[in-house]
């Protein structure tokens, strides 16, 4: 296979989506064989040690949900034609679908990974795992989550050269510029000189769950309260009250950064044309906070 055809793959690897939900399972697997790939080499991983070291990815990563399933990728990704599975018993499938269940992979040692033609291709052109990441990465999550899910599958990339433009470069300007150049949290509004520094257009709804590049769908928010949002440490309800997870915790910062803001109105937009969207909050609610808030806001 070459370099080529597997970014293709890639790209084309089927994501299960029910109406709107996000299922970021398949990208995270990938990531992390991409990482044992580079890091150790290994082109099989045993199944028990995939759903101890994916499961906290599934949890930090992706959307708030009562069970978390890691055989599901680890089975469907063979569907995509770059991974497979080895064992040597025949596997018992779930009633009603093709899923072998959790049970049986464990105790039969089953190992999944990368084909070997797939393995190959990654051995023969190294600098393949760092554009193969990228790759998943654009596709699948904003660009606060890069360096701390390279970080998290041991991948060390240089990505800030590798970010693809965004399809609305102007978007930036036009909600920064909707909040009065500051954040939408906490005001921060310094500025170097005439330079605004670290104070970022987020997306509410994500791109790459097809938000759209409008003032509607954008905050002005401060590196540090873009960050918390993209990761759900926070929300917004309807009426654009700011509401703190439970499960956000520490001493240092967490008053200072969440909680004394948890409850208290957004610094909205000049105009009220820009207002943020219900559908894109109710989104953002649903598929990327950590809930539940805390007490005294109503999320919905
Ligand atoms: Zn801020």
């Amino acid at each position: 296979m070459s370099p080529e055809e597997l970014k293709q793959h890639i790209r084309q690897i089927t994501v299960w989506r029910r109406g709107e939900q996000r299922a970021p399972h398949k990208p995270l697997l990938l990531l992390y064989a991409l990482g044992r790939c580079l890091n150790n080499g290994e082109r099989l991983l045993p199944y028990g040690e995939v759903d101890r070291e994916l499961r906290p990815l599934l949890i930090e990563y992706g959307p708030e949900r009562k069970s978390c399933h890691t055989e599901y990728p680890f089975q469907r990704l063979t569907n995509d034609g770059i991974w497979e599975l080895q064992h040597s018993a025949k596997l018992e499938t779930r009633v009603g679908n093709s899923d072998v269940k959790k049970s049986e992979l464990l105790k039969h040692n089953v190992a999944g990974g990368f084909t070997e033609e797939v393995f190959e291709t990654l051995r023969s052109h190294p600098a393949l795992i760092s554009e193969l990441a990228m790759e998943i990465l654009n596709q699948h999550f904003p660009q606060t989550f890069y360096a701390d899910l390279l970080d998290a599958v041991g991948l060390e990339i240089q990505f800030e050269q590798t970010l693809r433009r965004r399809r609305d470069p102007a978007f930036r300007e036009r909600v920064l510029m909707a909040y009065q150049y500051r954040c939408a949290v906490c005001g921060y509004d310094l500025r170097l000189g005439s330079v605004q520094v670290a104070l970022e257009a987020a997306h509410i709804k994500w791109h790459q769950a097809g938000g759209p590049d409008l003032e509607t769908n954008g905050l002005a928010l401060c590196s540090m309260h873009h960050k918390l949002f993209d990761r759900g440490a926070f929300t917004l309800t309807d009426e654009l009250q700011l509401c703190v997870s439970q499960k956000a915790n520490g001493s240092t910062g967490l008053s200072e950064w969440l909680t004394s803001f948890h409850g208290l109105p957004l610094k909205g937009p000049q105009s009220r044309d820009n207002l943020p969207l219900n559908e894109h909050l109710d989104w953002h609610r649903k598929e990327v906070f950590h809930g539940p808030g805390r007490t005294s806001v109503r999320l919905s």
